[in-house]
């Protein structure tokens, strides 16, 4: 028999911290972009017996006896991924967003072909061709940035770039990027010089799922997401694709990356895939971008500088060197004011990523629990108040208070 000790008995330290996690999440304002807040049924399938099952192989052809119920999981989850995005071809093995795209480099690049993503001092990813990443060594990486005056893509230039150096494959999509990304035009640009082209939608795919962000599949040959950001769903990957490159990713993902599927995470996908055709998670994804554009107005009144003078969609990013502060400082200033926020350069920064110029701030997480542009209202007068004197231990102390109750006013969690 297992042991059937509760967390608490069986190991007290770890229980201490998943009840701290637990109390920090409801205390404070959390405005990580990449992050939200999941379902008790996506916890569940999380927490749950799959995660005892090995099952290499997908569902129909597996290398493991056993497998009958993990496959209906599986398919659950394929189904509705090809259903909610409307995509020929759905991979849900992959464990993150990370293993996504390599799964998609690997299944259409060699090593020394070119690779064209967006730089990270931009908004871009580090998957997307950083030299510290697997993306940035096995391949040459051309990057396109932004327009240093307009703060966003410049669909020309990026033109120029690719039919300069005729990449193999093209990215699209970007981690701390406010503004919507046309993904025709990139096909175009594609088309043009020969390259296939993959978009990461990992931020915006929760957007684009409730039609609130234009999808990218009609374009690309290949499109990855994350399932954990705006989609509000379990840590992990997923990668949709045309049916002509299905097998080269199947193969790719397993046996080429990975050894046996995470299919408690698999399941909870699949959970998350049906959360995401109701027409409360559509509400849901309009309220966040409603949010993160009253966000940005309202920081904007209050002396702000936000760049690319705005948002389109989930995210913002604050321009604090503006005020004559680092995002270092600035981040760790929030904290104290249970405000939590990453540090982001921002486009031309004269500073590196430890230390950067910006703050990232996302309101999935925040609309989660509630919030609409009322509280958005009281969320940038905090900062501002934060930004005004990050170095005053009272005035941080006293905005924790207000944070503190903004925050039992919308509680996460059931008492
Ligand atoms: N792609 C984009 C655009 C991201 O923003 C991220 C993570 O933040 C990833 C990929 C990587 O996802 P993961 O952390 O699951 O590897």
């Amino acid at each position: 028999m297992i042991d059937e000790r509760d967390l608490r008995t069986a190991d007290p330290k770890i229980a201490d911290v998943l009840a701290a996690e637990r109390a920090r999440q409801n205390d404070g304002l959390e405005l990580i972009a990449s992050e939200n807040f999941v379902s008790r049924a996506i916890l569940e399938a999380t927490g749950s017996v799959l995660t005892n099952k090995y099952a290499e192989g997908y569902p129909g052809r597996r290398y493991y006896g056993g497998c009958e119920h993990v496959d209906v999981a599986e398919r659950l989850a394929i189904q509705r991924a090809l259903k909610l995005f409307g995509a020929e071809h759905a991979n849900v093995q992959a464990h993150s967003g990370s293993q996504a795209n390599m799964a998609v480099y690997f299944a259409v690049l060699a090593p020394g072909d070119t690779l064209m993503g967006m730089d990270l001092a931009a908004g871009g990813h580090l998957t997307h061709g950083h030299p510290l990443s697997y993306s940035g060594r096995d391949f040459q990486v051309v990057a396109y940035g932004v327009d240093r005056g307009t703060e966003r893509l410049d669909y020309a230039e990026v033109a120029r770039i690719a039919a300069r150096h005729r990449p193999k494959l093209i990215v699209c999509g970007a981690s701390a990027y406010s503004r919507t990304i046309d993904f025709a035009r990139f096909r175009e640009i594609a088309d043009d010089c020969g390259a296939l082209l993959m978009a990461d939608m990992a931020h915006i795919a929760g957007l684009v799922a409730a039609g609130v962000h234009p999808s990218p599949v009609p374009h690309c040959q290949f499109v990855t997401t994350t399932t954990h950001k705006t989609l509000r769903g379990p840590r992990g990957g997923l990668i949709l694709c045309a049916k002509e490159h299905a097998k080269a990713i199947d193969r790719a993902v397993f046996p080429g990356l990975q050894g046996g599927p995470l299919m408690h995470v698999i399941a909870a996908k699949a959970v998350a895939l049906r959360e995401a055709r109701s027409p409360a998670f559509a509400r849901y994804q309009r309220q966040i971008v409603a949010n993160a554009a009253h966000l940005a107005d309202a920081l904007t009144r209050r002396g702000q500088r936000i760049v690319s003078g705005g948002t389109d969609n989930h995210l913002l990013l604050v321009d604090v060197a503006a005020a004559g502060h680092t995002g270092r400082l600035a981040e760790a200033a929030l904290e104290r004011a249970g405000i939590t926020v990453n540090k982001n350069t921002i486009p031309y920064d004269a500073h590196p990523p430890m230390v950067a110029s910006g703050i990232r701030l996302g309101t999935a997480a925040v609309t989660t629990r509630g919030m609409r542009q009322p509280e958005m209202e009281r969320v940038a007068e905090a900062i501002a108040g934060v930004l005004a004197a990050p170095e005053s231990e009272q005035a941080l102390a006293a905005i924790r208070g207000a944070v503190r109750e903004l925050c039992r006013e919308f509680p996460l969690f059931a008492a």
